[in-house]
């Protein structure tokens, strides 16, 4: 495994709530990496089909906002849907990461929203164009404070963690995180095949089935439950 390269951040980048580097300081953040269909229901609402290996894209920094907030709808897009996300956050970085060290990388956990244009991407994937402009628009990724790993919870017991969408107090979406095609380990192993990760990267890591157009006045809430139905995480994001 190779050591991640230093990089200098300006002091203005935002940092992770709830999350520290190794030298006690907070951490800042990295890539914003996302997972595309790794849920079958979803996969199969959209109409695609069930990926062998992970489908990942990248969103800019800009469309980060951390904690609650608002959503300013963007002129180009008349369809935008929210797709509630568990959210990863990497602790320790590095490139060739094994499926048996990946849980190990893990710093701590979000929920977040992959707010998605849902028109241009459709128009995207016709055309063959990148998702790039239908997943990064301003505050298109906004995250919950986040939850550091603790040292004796294992991937197994996250399984049977929820996450959870709620629009004006109407259930949209609701699944298990076993309910993943591809695994944390399996993610990290992937992407730290071709990507350096480093501290502060993040980690979307796929929506389940019910995404659904948002309109101006919707009050959003995405939460995440333990295995024992608490709410451990929660976000809430109002779009106007
Ligand atoms: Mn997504």
């Amino acid at each position: 495994m190779n050591t991640p390269h230093p990089i200098t951040l300006p002091s203005h980048w935002p940092c992770l709530p709830g999350l520290k580097n190794s030298k006690q300081q907070a951490l800042p953040v990295g890539t914003i990496y996302c997972i595309g269909r790794n849920y079958a229901e979803h996969a199969r609402e959209m109409g695609s089909s069930i990926p062998s290996e992970p489908l990942v894209f990248i969103k800019p920094m800009g469309s980060l906002h951390v904690g609650n907030g608002y959503l300013d709808l963007p002129q180009q897009s008349n369809e935008v849907h929210h797709e509630v996300e568990w959210v990863l956050a990497i602790g320790t970085g590095g490139k060739n990461i094994t499926k048996e060290q990946a849980w190990s990388h893990v710093a701590g956990w979000a929920i977040g929203i992959d707010f998605t244009a849902r028109d241009l991407q459709n128009q995207a994937k016709e055309e063959g164009k990148p998702w790039t402009l239908s997943k990064g628009f301003d505050g298109f990724a906004p995250v919950s404070s986040f939850t550091p790993r603790i040292s004796d919870l294992s991937p197994k017991e996250l399984t049977s963690y929820e996450i959870r969408l709620t629009v004006n107090g109407q259930e949209r979406q609701r699944d298990r995180l076993g309910n993943m095609l591809f695994s944390v380990e399996e993610l990290i192993a992937y992407l730290s095949s071709v990507f350096t990760l480093q501290p502060g990267d993040l980690i979307f890591t796929g929506t389940p089935s019910g995404v659904s157009e948002v309109i101006s006045g919707d009050h959003c809430v995405a939460e995440l439950y333990d295995s024992q139905g608490i709410p451990s995480q929660r976000l809430e994001y109002t779009i106007r």
